[in-house]
């Protein structure tokens, strides 16, 4: 059995997982993100003790504890070099509780964990390489290629959120601009939808349904409205895909993977968002008539992180 932990901004959810993926065991706190590192490593420890305890029950052996983070570790999987939310900066994550526990630690991004999960029990189950990528405040991305998690040669790897697809009228958090991140994430569909209707556009549900208050809209109701046939949302709704489209088009012609798994809030959209993307994906394909990727939703929910970090012992 394996241990994983996601932590997050505001929870940290630990568990003990079977070979399978399934949850035997889970424990949640909050993070508490304003504390000290070192506040919040002592509740990660006191969390793992707890879990190691608890597998002496189902009599069996934790064989790895695995982490996913909202950042990046490092390639030897001592340091986490980034963690914005949590304000942290090359801490010693992993070094710390390598020599806390004798057992190997696995840390990588949470978008990369949940991909994992995909592919061990979800949507994207008994492929050899998939791609995941999950639509929300931000845009985040997992690769998995030959059954196993890539991250790249220096842990930077499938940050498909900041992939550059074209020229936007704002700036990406990172500092660049035109990142998938500002044209297809819940925000970059606010931020246009908010900038359309200020533009004049102004015959739309969208100002019925937030009584005029523009700083109520929301990805859920722009889809909400686009589904209901009006004009702006709908608008909005075409930019977000075409972009989407050109990013996993992108990603098809580098990396030609079997399956892509589309999660995260927006997802939410359902089969409305999926049919657009798939129609329009293939039209930036280099090789049109070859079969190429089907684009599926995600299926697992918010345990994804902690199953898929748990997985990183076996798939990693
Ligand atoms: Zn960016």
């Amino acid at each position: 059995m394996y241990i994983g932990i996601d932590i997050g901004g505001t929870a940290i959810k630990a568990g003990l997982v079977n070979e399978n993926g399934e949850i035997l065991y889970k424990k949640e706190i909050r993070t508490r993100a304003e504390r000290e590192y070192k506040d919040i490593e002592r509740d990660i420890i006191e969390l793992i003790k707890d879990l190691i305890k608890r597998s002496n029950e189902y009599g069996k052996n934790v064989k790895s504890i695995g982490l996913g983070i909202p950042g990046i570790g490092d390639v030897t999987g001592d340091f986490v070099v980034y963690c914005t939310n949590l304000g942290w900066r090359n801490v010693p994550l992993g070094k710390n509780l390598k020599s806390q526990f004798n057992l190997p630690i696995y840390i990588e991004n949470d978008a990369t964990v949940a991909g994992l999960a995909e592919n061990v029990k979800g949507a994207t189950k008994g492929s050899n390489s998939s791609i995941f990528i999950t639509l929300g405040t931000g845009v985040g991305g997992g690769i998995i290629i030959d059954g196993k998690v890539y991250s790249g040669a220096h842990g930077t790897g499938s940050e498909i959120g900041h992939m550059i697809v074209g020229e936007n009228f704002y700036d990406c958090n990172c500092g660049n601009n035109g990142c998938l991140e500002t044209f297809a994430s819940a925000t970059a569909i606010i931020k246009y939808t908010t900038k359309i209707i200020k533009h004049g556009n102004n015959d739309t549900l969208i100002l019925e349904k937030t009584g005029g208050d523009l700083n109520k809209i929301t990805a859920k109701l722009v889809f909400d409205c686009a589904k209901e046939g009006d004009k702006v949302a709908n608008e909005s709704i075409d930019r977000m895909v075409k972009y989407l489209s050109i990013g996993i088009a992108n990603l098809l012609n580098t990396l030609d993977p079997e399956i892509v798994a589309i999660g995260g809030g927006v997802s939410k959209a359902g089969d409305f968002l999926l049919e657009k993307v798939r129609k329009q994906v293939g039209s930036y394909l280099l090789y049109k008539d070859i079969k190429y990727a089907d684009i599926v939703l995600a299926t697992l929910g918010n345990d994804a992180g902690l199953v898929g970090a748990a997985m990183l012992g076996k798939y990693k």
